[in-house]
């Protein structure tokens, strides 16, 4: 079976107030979830609305992160109340929570992103993480999300950096699925990564005018909003389980492993995954274009403020053993990065981090 994609899809300008009648159907007391305290005025917006057209309502936020303690509390606000829907608003780490939720009590959800920061408001996947950020697991869900609401007044509200990191998450499947799935003969597979390269050439082109202008009259920033958050989530969907993830958000999960005080987000670690996956292609598999790759998104992701470095993230891999601890999670047994079509141990991660982190200090 294949989940492809949400029942329905309101996006642009209106998107939430055209979605109001079709939650009703579906829903007479939802809990609202969120998180952010910058996302607050938005919310409580929401709920204004929610309970001027008769609904009743509920809301709570996360405490910490998508994580199993947030999800057991809120669990049980929603038995207690009743509550029939819930619609999660917010970023990757709040949908992924409101899906979930949504999912271990078999009733609707509906996601409202209010940044385009990943692709979580599509996917039937959540990522749970500790109470401090640290990855522990994907969880594929029963479905994808009941409605999809891709308001555009809300976006443009968000901070740039979401952006920017939304930007590196979707690039992410151009340069993960066209190396783990390029063998693969099923068409609709080879046509999701024909996508994913499509998408990687519109953020290329349209990528630094969406950061630099964030606003609804601007052509490039709504195709790039869309493009992170409905485009990349359609890929998943029709590229199915052999759309794979690889090295890039591997590397991800290893580095959330080490707690970083900036905490930064999640597309963010995914971009300096990333270039290291294109060093790993160049060192280890022969790739004579893996650098000239590199080269060409160093320029966008400069331009869009975006780390490129580990360091960057706020993390010291010279202490604390952290550069062993992100090689050990990354190539532990369940790992994406088991998926890439060459070899890979712990001492390639810890070269090529080291390798890369010695000779961005040196050009910087
Ligand atoms: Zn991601």
């Amino acid at each position: 079976m294949q989940l492809i994609s949400p029942e329905k899809i309101f996006r642009g300008n209106s998107a939430w107030l055209n979605a109001l009648p079709h939650i009703k159907k579906i829903s007479k007391f939802p809990l609202v979830l969120g998180r952010s305290s910058s996302t607050n005025n938005l919310r409580q917006k929401i709920c204004k609305d929610l309970r001027d057209n008769d609904f009743n309502m509920y809301s709570s936020n996360l405490q910490f992160d998508c994580c199993y303690e947030d999800i057991e509390r809120i669990k049980t606000l929603i038995l207690q109340n009743n509550c029939d829907s819930i619609i999660a608003t917010g970023g990757g780490k709040v949908l992924d929570a409101g899906k979930y939720l949504a999912d271990s009590l078999s009733i609707p959800v509906i996601t409202i992103p209010l940044s385009a920061s990943t692709c979580a408001c599509w996917t039937a996947l959540s990522n749970i993480y500790s109470k401090d950020g640290q990855f522990i697991e994907d969880v594929e869900l029963k479905s994808c999300p009941k409605i999809l609401v891709l308001d555009h007044n809300f976006i443009k509200t968000a901070p740039k950096k979401t952006l920017a990191s939304g930007i590196a998450d979707a690039l992410a499947k151009w340069y993960e699925s066209s190396l783990t799935s390029s063998m693969v003969q099923d068409g609709l597979v080879q046509q999701a990564i024909q996508i994913s390269r499509v998408l990687r050439d519109q953020l290329l082109i349209d990528g630094e005018s969406a950061y630099e202008c964030q606003a609804v009259q601007n052509a490039s920033w709504c195709n790039v909003v869309e493009g992170c958050a409905l485009t990349a989530g359609l890929i998943g969907g029709i590229g199915g389980k052999k759309c794979r993830t690889a090295a890039a958000h591997a590397l991800h999960n290893g580095i959330t492993q080490i707690i970083s005080t900036e905490k930064p987000l999640h597309g963010e670690i995914v971009g300096v995954g990333i270039l290291l996956q294109l060093k790993l292609e160049e060192t280890k598999n022969n790739n004579k274009l893996a650098n000239q790759s590199l080269k060409q998104l160093l320029v966008l992701m400069k331009k869009l403020n975006l780390p490129t470095t580990i360091a960057e993230l706020g993390i010291n891999v010279y202490e604390n053993n952290n550069l062993q601890k992100i090689a050990e999670f990354t190539c532990r047994d369940k790992s994406e990065i088991h998926f890439l079509p060459f070899e890979v141990n712990k001492q390639d991660i810890v070269e090529t981090i080291l390798n890369f982190e010695k000779h961005k200090i040196k050009s910087s």
